[in-house]
């Protein structure tokens, strides 16, 4: 349960205000005050005639009585006794019966016997009280009686058994929460009760002391301490109800009471959202707002009203209840204090008293709206039958006629609602701003506009004034000129007029003479002849100029009538000007559309371009992603392929290289040269895959056999050739398969091979083949016979690369071991090749020369110190000894060794000792003694110095 500070929410606060009848209370109010409801009857002074209303908003207190039946208690005392009240309910009147002989009658509201229905009760009494608190005013249904006369039955049945047994505070919901709108209105409850000058609260049990406020201003009562419950519906009130009525129940049981001595008082607070039109519209004075308002023409009105539905304690005396010592004697006081002081309110009221002793009593105080206030107020009084309790009756009795006198000042209640009003205004307030800022901004533009024009207007109508201007100059000088000439024309008409009248003068003279001189008549008439000649002659000239005159006249008119049209036409080209700028402007405009047009179809052609070029890209794209596929696939067949050839290539090449350094080691065992390791070079690969090509060699061998190897080195195809070439050089290798080759023509073929192809991987392999073949000794001596040397020298001289030289050098090289054909090998031009090679300058072509060089040396040395060879050495001729002398100490370690060594051999023969001498040789040799790294050189070195006077002579 929610619990509020007093009353509904939102405050008071607007207005205007006109107060009528008594002002009980609030002093200058500032509530706005309407109009009472329909039923307005009564005022205070009158106190006879009941129903009459005649103030405006001055309202009686409104009183029925109600007759309980009799109840089993009556029955028991008083037996067939007659009631001691008689009612008369279509008079509305009641008569109370002292004794047999004894009666007074009393006229009430209404009057109800013993069989009346709740529902009547409730619509009699209650409804109009309700409707208009539903109108926005305060209202009061209150019941007064002694204790079991029906007061809680008639206010408070919740009627849960039986609905038609609902009192009037079920109803008055029901009807309440019927007619509000659950979306702007709003209507609460609290419920309390008043014992002993205390309030407690019904609804929140703990609140026990409730301080009732009033407002000093407005006179308004509230209970700020108390729970506000909001209702959501009947079933909530009726749950609401049940659960205060069993705290009053709880209360009074602690307290060691009964309900019937103390006050229950319902509060409903009822808030109305209402639209009404402003009253004030048309006032003299009206600000923005107010026009606004107008415009809206509805204010938000808020309708704020409290209904009390009071249950009031038990109205017996307390003696005659008899419980009149100790405690509830206080008590007594206490239930007396609040009942005695409505009593005396009331009785002041009736009585116009001018002081009511309102703040006696906290139920006076609570009241205080209700009896002489702004509330509508009705009042049931319940009495019994019995005559038992007649005095209390009659005390009932009196107490609702005393009540009938007092005359109420309903007040409605509106307060604006300020909050949606504000809302709708703001609302309002920024449409409008944005409006107005919409308008001005299109005011600024047209004004811009219109100011342009008018520049450009003024512009024209300056330029046609000065046109004008000038053309009013021109025919003023003109017309100055023309004046002019009539002035000219003027003076000499003058002038013949003054000559006409000289000759006028003459012609009297003249006609004096004659009548003086009539002699001379004849003369004289001959004379006047001439004269009258004369004078028409000049009459003549007058008119003719007169006649100008008139012409120049009629001209001068003229031209003002000209300078008039002149002017009208100046007015005219200003509104020609106009005319003009507007066609201008349409032409600008049409222009302006082919120009939109144009670019237009422009737009339309270079999109469809566009999209034709974008069709186009697609295609392209999609072509050139089959291609790349294609190349990738392509690629990857390219990569497969280039492993194979790799593959194989590096199985040749290890496999040749395998078997060229084999058969270097072959050689060293078999010709025996040298201690020292002689080099040759061989790709780095590892040892451990020779065995493997090996194995592929031999399979290859075994599987197309040899003969059929041999013959395709015939082969019309170079890359058989080439690629049999590399075979058998590879088979030659293998010490087993060098005699194979040579027996079945492997050695004519190949010797064949270097005679006749121009093909210098052909050269370079054949080469490697005969430098395998070479290295055994028997084939030695045929590949001589067979002219090998020769065709050997003939490719070192053709050719120059490294690893061509290189094979052939270690060809030559092999044969250099063998002793027995040095002359032969000689007269072919091999050591003369070997030499040569050094050209070359490759280290590996080198070393193989050094190698050869030296073995040619060695054998030779050999063959003279056991007497089969005498003289000097055969590679004297051939430049190897300046080579060897002057040989670049850049040299690889082996080579420079091969080298030292084959000099060391040549110093050993005396033959040679002038050569040496001459090619500057001692130095080397002496060197050689003392620097080289291999001590078998440097003793051999020292040998050859030692042993030869002529050197120890070139040293000395
Ligand atoms: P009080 O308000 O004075 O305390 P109650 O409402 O408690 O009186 O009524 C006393 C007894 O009389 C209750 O049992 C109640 O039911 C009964 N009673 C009172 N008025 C009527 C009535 N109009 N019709 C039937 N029973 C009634
Ligand atoms: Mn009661």
């Amino acid at each position: 349960m929610s619990s509020a500070g007093g009353g509904p929410r939102g405050s008071v606060r607007p207005e205007r205000h006109v107060q009528t009848g008594r002002g009980g209370n609030g002093g200058s109010s500032s509530t706005r005050t309407k109009s009472a409801p329909p039923k307005r009857p009564s005022s205070s002074s009158a106190k006879s005639s009941v129903d009459s209303d005649n103030a405006a908003d001055a309202i009686r207190v409104r009183v029925a009585v109600r007759l309980r039946p009799k109840n089993n208690e009556d029955f028991i005392e008083d037996g067939d006794f007659t009631s001691c009240v008689e009612l008369q309910p279509e008079a509305k009147k009641l008569r109370l019966k002292k004794n047999n002989w004894s009666s007074e009658l009393y006229k009430f509201d209404e009057v109800f016997t013993e069989g009346a229905s709740q529902r009547r009760i409730y619509e009699a009494v209650a409804k109009p009280v309700v409707e208009s608190v539903l109108e926005g005013y305060n209202g009061t249904v209150m019941a007064y009686g002694q204790t079991g006369t029906g007061k809680t039955y008639t206010m408070g049945r919740l009627g849960k058994d039986d609905p038609s047994e609902r009192g009037i505070m079920v109803r008055a919901l029901e009807d309440i929460l019927a007619s509000i709108s659950s979306l702007t209105d709003f209507v609460a409850i609290s419920y309390l009760q008043l014992y002993l000058e205390s309030l407690q609260d019904l609804l929140a049990p703990d609140k026990i002391n409730i301080p009732i406020v009033e407002d000093p201003k407005s006179g308004d009562v509230s209970l700020p301490g108390a729970a506000v419950v909001e209702l959501r519906d009947i079933d909530h009130f009726n749950e609401l109800l049940q659960f205060g009525e069993a705290n009053r129940y709880a209360a009074n049981t602690k307290l060691n009471t009964e309900s019937s001595r103390s006050h229950a008082i319902l509060v409903v607070h009822v808030q109305r959202s209402v639209k009404v039109k402003d009253e004030n519209e048309g006032a003299s004075v009206v600000s923005s707002t107010d026009d606004l308002l107008a415009a809206s023409n509805h204010v938000p009105i808020v309708l704020k009203s409290k209904l009390l539905i009071v249950d009031l304690a038990g109205s017996e005396r307390i003696d005659k209840s008899g419980s009149v010592e100790g405690p509830m004697l206080e008590e007594a006081k206490f239930i007396n204090l609040s009942l005695t002081s409505l009593g005396k309110c009331i009785n002041a009221l009736a009585e116009n008293s001018p002081y009511i002793p309102t703040r006696d009593s906290k139920l006076t105080r609570l009241l205080r709206d209700s009896f002489g206030g702004t509330a509508r107020t009705s009042l049931i009084i319940t009495i019994g039958p019995s005559a038992r309790y007649y005095s209390e009756t009659s005390s009932t009795i009196l107490f609702g006629q005393r009540a009938m006198k007092i005359v109420n000042t309903v007040k409605l209640k509106e307060e604006v609602d300020y909050e949606s009003l504000y809302k709708k205004l703001e609302c309002q307030v920024d449409s409008l701003t944005s409006e107005l800022e919409r308008i001005q901004k299109i005011r600024q533009d047209e004004k811009a506009k219109i100011e342009r024009k008018l520049r450009k207007q003024e512009e024209s109508l300056a330029e046609t004034k000065r046109t004008f201007t000038t053309k009013c100059e021109n025919f003023e000088k003109e017309n100055d000129c023309m004046t002019m000439e009539i002035k000219k024309l003027m003076e000499e008409l003058n002038d013949e007029r003054d000559q006409n009248k000289i000759l006028s003068g003459r012609i009297v003279e003249m006609e004096m003479s004659l009548s003086q001189n009539k002699q001379q008549q004849l003369e004289n008439s001959t004379y006047k002849k001439a004269l009258s000649d004369s004078t028409q002659m000049y009459e003549d000239r007058i008119k003719a100029l007169l006649e100008q005159v008139e012409k120049e006249q009629a001209r001068c008119a003229y031209l003002e009538l000209e300078m008039h049209g002149a002017r009208q036409v100046v007015a005219n080209n200003e509104n020609s000007s106009k005319m003009q700028e507007n066609s201008k402007v349409n032409e600008l405009q049409k222009e302006l559309r082919k120009l939109k047009e144009e670019s237009r179809n422009e737009i339309q052609h270079l999109e469809a371009k566009n999209s034709e070029l974008l069709s186009e890209k697609d295609l392209i794209y999609e072509e050139l992603k089959s291609m790349q596929e294609k190349v990738m696939q392509e690629a990857k067949h390219r990569r497969s392929l280039e492993d194979e050839i790799l593959k194989l290539k590096k199985a040749l090449s290890e496999n040749s290289a395998v078997q060229l350094e084999r058969g270097t080691s072959m050689l060293r065992t078999t010709s025996g040269v040298g201690g020292g390791a002689i080099y040759l070079p061989r790709t780095g690969k590892s040892r451990d895959t020779i065995p493997n090509q090996k194995d592929t060699i031999s399979k290859i061998f075994e599987e197309v056999g040899l003969s059929n190897i041999l013959a395709l080195l015939k082969s019309e195809d170079l890359d058989v050739q080439i690629h049999a070439v590399k075979v058998v050089a590879n088979l030659a290798a293998e010490d087993i398969n060098q005699e194979r080759i040579v027996e079945e023509g492997g050695l004519d073929a190949l010797l064949s091979l270097l005679e006749t192809s121009e093909n210098t991987t052909i050269h370079r392999v054949t080469a490697g083949a005969l430098a395998n073949l070479a290295m055994n000794g028997s084939n030695q001596g045929l590949i001589m016979n067979k002219g090998g040397a020769r065709l050997l020298a003939n490719v070192a001289n053709k050719n120059d690369d490294p690893q061509t030289l290189r094979m052939v050098a270690g060809a030559i090289a092999n044969l250099c071991g063998n002793e027995k054909l040095h002359v032969k090998l000689k007269e072919d031009g091999g050591i003369k090749a070997l030499v040569g090679m050094v050209r070359s300058g490759h280290a590996d072509v080198i070393a193989q020369i050094a190698r050869g060089i030296a073995n040619f040396a060695k054998c030779e040395s050999r063959a003279i110190s056991q007497g089969h060879r005498k003289g000097r050495s055969l590679l004297m001729d051939e430049g190897a000894l300046k080579w060897m002398v002057t040989s670049p100490t850049t040299f690889s370690a082996s080579t420079r060794r091969h080298i030292e060594l084959a000099f060391c051999h040549l110093s050993q023969n005396e033959e040679n000792t002038r050569d040496i001498i001459t090619s500057g040789g001692i130095k080397e040799l002496v060197r050689i003694s003392q620097e080289s790294t291999r001590d078998d050189i440097r003793i051999l070195a020292k040998k050859a110095l030692n042993s030869n006077p002529a050197f120890l002579r070139e040293i000395q």
